[in-house]
């Protein structure tokens, strides 16, 4: 399948894609994926079942990944298909606390035959793709929540200006006022992190540690922001026809979307280790430098 006809239509918005990795048994450990990939003469077959996937009731486009045993034991491989291949079933919309406006669901693959040029980059290969993807996912989430925070904030600060208690605004409470600056903080802090994550992915620069960095911070930034409107906001916060708690329920699901908290925390240990390990052989290296002249020779 030539990739081109397939993007443009995804980038203009008269189609709708999806990403599918998730699966009944495995979310935060991708590498356990089940969904079997199976050469079938020059293309592959599909069959499985991808799980809790955003827009898979309604999406045109499906990229997704599968165990493809043939080109080697645990090896991966990313593809492309339109969900209206024969065998690929899309499920209704689960019945979720949050994200309703985009639909999450199951997609299952029942013998799907697939083209030869529905493979994306190479057999085998299909985790840098899926890594690569991460990144960006991880940055442009961020991006999105610097989007929605700060409508959160400027409602808040107006409201807490207006709004009496005791005789004046509650704005004039301590407890009030650090709601909204922490909020306001985090949200400074979120959009410099984003800005150096995008400048690194334009680059091309390793940034899993800032992508992962960002993903945690958005996410917990945007919970306790949402939260915390709702306690400036009294009873007409938690009113279900006011946004907040539609906002707070959404807000939980970016807990697990695009990966948990917990697990960008093991990403970042990850490199941080290998950095200090990398440092220290440099170090190490210097050392041996001074002692065989190589240093001096430089
Ligand atoms: C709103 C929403 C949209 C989503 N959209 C998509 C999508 O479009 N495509 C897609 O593929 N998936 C999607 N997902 C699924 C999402 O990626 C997974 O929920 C997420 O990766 C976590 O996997 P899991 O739910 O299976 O939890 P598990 O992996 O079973 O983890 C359960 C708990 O154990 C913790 N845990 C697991 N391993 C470790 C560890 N090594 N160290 C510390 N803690 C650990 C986790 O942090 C979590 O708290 C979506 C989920 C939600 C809620």
């Amino acid at each position: 399948m030539a990739k081109q006809p397939i993007f443009s239509p995804l980038i203009s918005g008269e189609k709708i894609g999806c990403f599918a990795i998730t699966e009944q048994g495995c979310g935060s450990d991708v590498r356990s994926l089940k969904l079997a990939a199976s050469r079938d003469g020059s293309g592959y077959r599909l069959n499985g079942m991808k799980w809790n996937i955003t827009n898979a009731p309604v999406a045109d486009i499906c990229m997704t990944f599968a165990r493809l045993e043939e080109a080697g034991p645990n090896a991966i491989s990313c593809f492309i298909s339109e969900t209206a291949a024969p065998g690929l079933t899309q499920s209704v919309p689960f019945d979720l606390m949050g994200n309703r406006g985009t639909p999450i669901g199951s997609l299952t693959f029942d013998n799907v035959a697939l083209a030869a040029d529905s493979l994306v980059g190479v057999e085998g290969q299909g985790l840098r793709v899926l890594y690569f993807g991460f990144l960006v996912e991880r940055i442009f989430t961020g991006v999105s929540i610097v989007g929605c925070m700060q409508p959160v904030i400027d409602e808040c600060l107006q409201y807490s200006l207006k709004r009496e208690a005791f005789g004046r605004p509650i704005s004039d409470n301590q407890y009030v006022q650090g709601h909204i600056v922490q909020a306001y903080t985090q949200l400074e802090l979120l959009r410099s992190v984003v800005v150096r994550g995008l400048t690194a992915l334009e680059k091309g620069q390793d940034c899993s540690t800032l992508a992962s960095i960002i993903k945690m911070l958005a996410s917990e930034a945007m919970h306790e922001a949402c939260l915390n409107a709702m306690r400036i906001h009294g009873n007409y916060g938690y009113r279900r026809d006011f946004h907040f708690e539609r906002l707070l329920r959404d807000s939980i699901g970016l807990f697990f979307a695009g990966g948990t908290s917990e697990i960008h925390k093991t990403v970042i240990w990850a490199n941080l280790v290998a950095d200090a390990q990398n440092r220290s052989k440099a170090k190490d290296n210097l050392r041996l430098d001074a002692y065989t002249g190589a240093g001096a020779a430089a």
